[in-house]
């Protein structure tokens, strides 16, 4: 595929999710644009997030530090602002904290401590989001993992972000838990305690006003919900060879 057929092809795709969003903003009696599309650029090159940039997009995510630093390197010149979704090592904190401007996945206090630290050396502020963990395990069996902090420590963990120096506390986000066998489930009820969750942050840090749910497949929802950032992957890159 050339570039010219690649961008002709991202260009559908982002126009088919845009017109997603504003469906389901409209829907929501809320506006379009106050839904932030992430592009989660994970396993294309970087080639994509240079033609993406050209197209409009404004962020983009990458969950794995090996990928994203590299990637990021290559792109320095188009300032979209990066965003980090993956689960973090605090070993990697150092890294993270040199190219991302925001950190998704902030699930624990270690974690806090060791990108303010980082950040701090770099001279840089990090807006950070507290992931939270929506994975209800009504029948004893553990959920299939996908990060995050028990809803009932949100509140405390958002506090220690905010107490940081070097980290802006942005809000929260969360990832629609998958059922017991791994398949997909209805969002709604996660995206309601999400919301919920959210607005307890927000009372205690009125400018903690970010909310990142929804992808590919549950977009719709999340924006019902009051999400003011999606993280479309598949949708607008198409389908990601493996299990990432
Ligand atoms: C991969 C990923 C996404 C995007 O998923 P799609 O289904 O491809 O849209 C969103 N959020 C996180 C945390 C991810 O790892």
């Amino acid at each position: 595929m050339t570039p010219a057929q690649r961008s002709a092809e991202l260009a559908a795709n982002l126009a088919e999710v845009h017109a997603r969003i504003g469906l389901a903003a409209a829907a929501a009696g809320r506006a379009p644009d106050d839904v932030t599309l992430v592009a989660v650029t994970k396993t294309w090159p970087a080639s994509d997030v240079r033609l993406l940039a050209a197209l409009g997009v404004t962020d983009v995510a990458e969950n794995r530090d090996q990928e994203a630093r590299p990637k990021h390197e290559e792109c320095a010149d188009l300032g979209v602002r990066w965003h980090f979704v993956g689960q973090l090592q605090r070993n990697k904190a150092r890294s993270v904290a040199a190219y991302a401007d925001v950190v998704e996945s902030v699930d624990r206090p270690e974690l806090v401590t060791a990108l303010d630290r980082a950040a701090g050396e770099h001279g840089r502020v990090l807006e950070v989001l507290v992931q939270v963990g929506l994975a209800d395990v009504p029948d004893g069996s553990p959920p299939a993992h996908r990060g995050g902090a028990d809803p009932r420590e949100v509140l405390a963990l958002a506090d220690v972000v905010a107490g940081c120096s070097s980290l802006r506390l942005g809000g929260v986000m969360a990832v629609a838990p998958l059922g017991p066998d791994g398949s997909p489930v209805d969002p709604r009820p996660a995206f309601a305690r999400l919301a919920a969750l959210a607005a307890e942050v927000r009372a205690a840090h009125p400018s903690a006003t970010v909310v990142s749910a929804g992808m590919s497949g549950d977009l719709e929802e999340a924006v019902a919900a009051g999400a003011t950032h999606v993280r479309v992957g598949t949708a607008v890159l198409g389908g990601r060879a493996g299990l990432r």
